[in-house]
């Protein structure tokens, strides 16, 4: 628990002196989530490839990190997104790349934040996984490698496609309210 306080501790000082302008962060920051690294208005500049364990282990929450850069899984039920809905759109988690809308979240029934459709044909890229003895396609975020989850097909019309997200590896920025 020191350990996990220490490393939350150094990743509030390597950024805590850069302007934060990322929408979401101070609503997301938390055990699970931290979205911090996000604060530069250059994030669609960055190098997101080139970044190394060392650097997503500083930047991420123990789970976040689990998730995305082990292919980890969180619990059913227990993410921040499963129910959500607040109408935004969805982003990495890693590298704030827009993924989903809520436009096209459906309530699946696994305790998983589930969508019919990525944001983009680019935004995510598929992966043949055959981990656990089964053959399942894994979702990754096309511009920083994070693993999201995975796509099924037995999602409803009009792609009939689940893909079946992990939270941790999401953050939402809801809509402006409109006036
Ligand atoms: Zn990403």
């Amino acid at each position: 628990m020191k350990k996990l306080i220490l490393l939350s501790l150094t990743g509030f000082l390597l950024v805590g002196c850069v302007a934060n302008i990322f929408n979401s962060s101070a609503a997301n920051e938390g055990k699970d989530y931290k979205d911090s690294h996000l604060s530069s208005l250059e994030v669609d500049k960055v190098d997101w490839k080139s970044k190394d364990k060392q650097y997503w282990a500083e930047v991420l929450t123990p789970l976040q990190y689990k998730v995305t850069r082990e292919a980890g899984t969180e619990r059913s039920y227990t993410g921040k997104y499963w129910d959500s809905k607040v109408s935004g759109t969805y982003v990495c988690s890693n590298c704030g790349q827009h993924l989903f809308s809520s436009e096209t979240k459906y309530k699946s029934g696994t305790g998983w934040p589930s969508f019919w459709k990525a944001i983009s044909d680019t935004a995510v890229a598929e992966k043949d996984d055959s981990k656990f003895g089964m053959t399942r396609t894994e979702i990754v975020c096309s511009r920083c490698g994070a693993h999201l989850g995975h796509v099924f097909s037995d999602g409803p019309q009009p792609t009939g496609k689940r893909y079946c997200m992990n939270s941790v590896s999401l953050i939402l920025i809801p809509n402006q309210k409109e006036k």
